[in-house]
């Protein structure tokens, strides 16, 4: 579970990384009210409030509303564990595959000519040999488990 941590006010005011709010005292009313300011605006949608404390209510929720509304959830662990087992189970049968196409070329190491294209096999580019490549992958994939 997420939670937004509590803003930290000093004197009517509290800073955020998008910009600082403030809770106002309007005292040339005829009643007396507090409001949000936020960024140097006032902040209609939280309100207007009889003390400081609702006011620093409001800002509070606006400040979690806004910093929820750029998050979102991460797939449960469950369905990454099942993920995690289809791709294991995908790649023991890729290695299999790769095994077995291998075989022909045992003790059949790259030789590359001047231009760097090997000539044991596909005459592919140097890193570019699909057996050297497949090799690599099935010591890999040995090594990681
Ligand atoms: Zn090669």
């Amino acid at each position: 579970m997420t939670v937004v941590k509590k803003l930290e006010w000093r004197k009517g005011r509290a800073e955020t990384p998008f910009g600082p709010y403030h809770v106002i005292e309007e005292t040339n009313d005829d009643e007396p009210f507090w409001f949000v300011m936020f960024n140097g605006k006032a902040a209609a949608r939280c309100g207007t409030h009889d003390d400081e404390e609702s006011a620093i209510f409001a800002a509070q929720a606006d400040y979690e509303r806004r910093i929820l509304a750029a998050i979102e959830a991460a797939p449960p662990l469950s369905k990454l564990k099942a993920e995690n087992a289809r791709l294991k189970a995908q790649l023991a049968e890729a290695r299999k595959a790769l095994d077995g196409l291998l075989k022909p070329f045992e003790g059949d190491d790259c030789r590359y000519d001047h231009h760097g294209y090997c000539q044991a096999h596909f005459l592919q580019e140097v890193d570019e040999c699909c057996v050297k490549i497949a090799r690599r992958v099935l010591e890999g994939g040995e090594a990681n488990g």
